[in-house]
């Protein structure tokens, strides 16, 4: 817990005036609810012993009206304040999290899954956020209550306050140690919640490739077992408390009836007034609610400290790539040369990428083929820096990678990836996410070259339409075609087109290659193809099979002896496309 509040220092270093302005109002609002009641005991008082009078009458009666009034007053100022300060704390914790979430590398994006990332910044942070506000409120508010009550009490009478209280505590103790079980249930709690959030989010993202093959009635079976998962997972945790909480009122009824029994006793053999016998069950009747809320304080402690350390596991992670002191910028390139590269995933047991040489020179139109699984998508992302690399080096003219400003780096790079993300934006402005000062030419310049002046034609209002999420409104072509032209529209020292032209057919293909060779002349291009005709007119191709380069020259060079690469082209031509790809 002191953990806990640790992560939120900064928060109350920040608003240590509005939580001091809180403090004071808490204790004020938790204690003027103890004056109408001794002031009904007196008026009570007053009345049995024939000492009422007119004054005192008002008195009583306005200061009846009075406290709740005041109570009232300073608890509006008290409640706008906190929940001020909880919008407050939620939205930069929020703020906080994305950025860092934006900072950090795939590898993260590796280990967790969405799910479990949104579970983080929705269900943990909010209950981070009640501990900068319901929980300090409910700990010093009760805790005045109580205390107040009890010393009020004891002016009364310490022994009755002795007998009707002393149980209390005890129960609330024991009841507290059976509560500690469920503090390790929350952890498990926790994951099966971010499992049915993962789930959920599957089945509305992948809502249409369900629909296509039939699979509605087995993906719906799917979720429906993660959510009644969650749903018996809180029934458990309700049942505990459903067995556990009513007890402490067994408990409180005890009490009051020692106060009632003990207390009348002692008014009739005169120990104390009848107006203090009022007021003193008043008072008990007043440590009601803050015991419970008070243990139930206690008890939410659980899931704050499990959501702090959920949402601080995320929020301590540190990006594996990142600047070096004083990166050095670069705009353009001679060479890019891999030098004995190997990269494996961080969750893998192998190399994907198992020792590569090659040098890039810019200008250069590189081509990359070979079977699935190759290693091709993977070996030309190193140029964005998504991972270090796992031995070997990257070198931009005879630097390494690592020390130049990663920003720069993967500014030099356009890249078009196999599954297009677009957004639910006009076609123009998913374009624009490639380069936002492009001017109208250069929007209408990327299109030509990536041929997609054409589809302009049949959506609904051009370059205006708005296209659906991940593209959904759009043919495969037409999207593969729209990310083609983001890239272009940013003019990238580098365009990668990783396997972008599977969709079109061979005439746009055509089309768009012959426009790249016109317009990007100085400019490097890397394209990754399973159709040869993509890459047939490159500067050079590059086989790879099992994360090596097994061949390297022009098309018509590969084609002189027997190769990979020859007899997949003759099988291409021959019509056999993809078998085997
Ligand atoms: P290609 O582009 O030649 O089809 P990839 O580079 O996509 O090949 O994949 C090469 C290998 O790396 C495959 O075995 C694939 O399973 C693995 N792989 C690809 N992406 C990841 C990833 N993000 N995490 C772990 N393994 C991956």
């Amino acid at each position: 817990m002191k953990e806990a509040f640790k992560h939120l220092g900064w928060f109350f270093k920040q608003e240590w005036k509005s939580y001091i302005l809180c403090f004071v109002l808490l204790i004020i609002v938790s204690l003027t609810p103890l004056i109408p009641a001794k002031l009904l005991g007196m008026a009570i008082d007053a009345i049995t012993m024939e000492t009422m009078t007119k004054k005192l009458f008002f008195l009583y009666v306005g200061g009846l009206i009075f406290f709740p009034v005041i109570t009232y007053l300073f608890n509006i100022v008290y409640h706008y304040t906190i929940n001020r300060l909880g919008h407050d704390l939620s939205f930069k914790l929020r703020e906080k999290y994305i950025d860092h979430l934006f900072e950090m590398d795939a590898e993260l994006y590796e280990e967790y899954t969405k799910g479990d990332l949104i579970a983080r910044a929705t269900n943990d942070l909010q209950n981070i956020t009640v501990l900068a506000t319901s929980f300090l409120q409910q700990t010093i508010f009760h805790t005045g209550v109580i205390i107040g009550a009890v010393v009020m009490m004891v002016l009364i009478d310490p022994i009755l306050t002795l007998a009707s209280s002393i149980i209390m505590p005890i129960a609330i103790f024991w009841l507290n140690k059976k509560r500690l079980k469920k503090r390790e249930y929350y952890k498990t709690h926790h994951e099966i919640y971010a499992n049915m959030t993962e789930s959920v989010l599957e089945s509305i993202e992948g809502v249409k490739t369900i629909r296509a093959y039939g699979q509605e009635e087995e993906d719906f079976k799917r979720t429906k077992k993660a959510i009644d998962a969650d749903v018996n997972s809180w029934w458990k945790i309700l049942k505990f408390e459903a067995i556990y909480s009513p007890m402490f009122e067994l408990v409180y009824a005890v009490c009051y009836f020692i106060a009632i029994g003990l207390g009348s006793y002692m008014v009739i053999h005169s120990q104390i007034t009848a107006g203090d016998l009022v007021t003193f069950l008043l008072y008990v009747a007043m440590l009601y609610n803050p015991l419970i809320g008070l243990s139930n304080v206690l008890n939410s402690m659980n899931s704050i400290v499990i959501a702090d350390g959920r949402f601080q596991e995320i929020m301590d992670k540190q990006p594996l790539v990142k600047n070096e002191e004083n990166p050095m910028p670069v705009l353009k390139f001679s060479t890019i040369e891999f030098k004995d590269v190997r990269f494996r995933y961080p969750f893998d047991d192998f190399d994907v990428i198992a020792g590569i040489n090659l040098t890039i020179h810019s200008g250069e139109t590189i081509g990359v083929v070979g079977p699935t699984g190759a290693g091709k998508s993977t070996f030309i992302r190193q140029l964005l820096r998504e991972f270090n690399v796992t031995s070997g080096d990257i070198l931009i003219d005879g630097r390494s990678i690592a020390q130049y400003k990663i920003e720069d780096v993967r500014n030099l790079v356009g890249y078009v990836p196999q599954n297009h993300i677009l957004f639910r934006r006009s076609v123009d402005d998913n374009i624009l996410i490639g380069n936002p000062n492009a001017s109208i030419n250069e929007i209408s310049k990327a299109m030509d070259i990536a041929d997609f002046k054409k589809d302009l034609i049949e959506l609904p209002e051009g370059s205006q339409t708005m296209v659906a999420e991940l593209g959904g409104s759009l043919s495969g072509g037409q999207r593969q075609r729209l990310s083609i032209a983001r890239a272009l529209v940013k003019n990238p020292e580098i365009l990668i087109l990783d396997d972008s032209l599977s969709a079109v057919d061979a005439l746009t293909e055509a089309n768009i290659i012959a426009h790249l060779k016109e317009t990007r002349k100085e400019k490097t291009n890397i394209i990754v193809a399973h159709r040869f005709s993509a890459v047939s007119t490159a500067d050079k191709i590059i086989v790879m099979q099992n994360g090596k380069i097994t061949d390297i020259g022009t098309h018509d060079e590969l084609l002189k002896y027997d190769n990979w690469y020859k007899m997949q082209y003759l099988k291409q031509i021959k019509g056999d496309v993809y078998e085997e790809l």
